[in-house]
């Protein structure tokens, strides 16, 4: 796909960031490019409309930047994925490694109905730990996961297509 090569220009790598030895992949630059960002969810809708998709689930908080575009031009409602807090609601929660110490995500109750067929999405997959919790979470609530989608995968899963036995769809490697 011709387009690929402009969304993968438009992300900024900030070395050291947050910490030293890390090549940060920063997806604001996409965000400040409107014929790549627009390229980007095109090919996610593209991808996604015809799946009988009704809910798009972003992961916090970068997710969020991507899935409302995605979520309403193929007609699915958006969930939001949130970090511990956050949610008013009553909730349930999902544990998950970090490279030092642990994070969790939390959705509401009720914001899935049984056998709903979801498309999770993230800006990033680096070792799957966060969407793997994700893909938990949604599965708990009784939706049936159809894909995970990411604007940047490491060439590890760009290569291998599947995190936790569900397909995982890459736009690009990082940068
Ligand atoms: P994983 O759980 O796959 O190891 O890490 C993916 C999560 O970390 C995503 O939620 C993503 O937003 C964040 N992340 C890790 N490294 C980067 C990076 O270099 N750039 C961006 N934009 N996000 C990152």
């Amino acid at each position: 796909d011709p387009r690929l090569q402009g969304i993968s220009d438009a992300i900024r790598v900030v070395p050291h960031f947050p910490k030293p030895g890390i090549m940060f992949q920063d997806i604001t630059t996409l965000l400040l490019d409107p014929k790549a960002f627009q390229d980007a969810i095109d090919i996610f809708v593209e991808r996604y409309r015809d799946m009988d998709i009704s809910i798009v689930a972003g992961v916090e908080a970068r997710g969020f930047m991507f899935g409302p575009a995605i979520a309403l031009a193929i007609g699915a409602k958006f969930v939001p994925l949130r970090k511990p807090g956050k949610l008013p609601g009553e909730v349930i929660s999902e544990d998950y490694e970090l490279e030092y110490g642990n994070d969790r995500l939390e959705m509401h109750v009720g914001a899935v109905e049984t056998g709903e067929r979801v498309m999770i999405v993230d800006d990033l997959v680096a070792t799957g730990g966060t969407l793997s919790a994700a893909i938990r979470l949604l599965e708990r609530g009784g939706a049936e996961v159809v894909e995970c989608g990411c604007v940047i995968g490491v060439p590890e899963f760009k290569g291998r297509r599947k995190l936790a036995g569900k397909p995982l769809y890459i736009l690009v490697e990082p940068r």
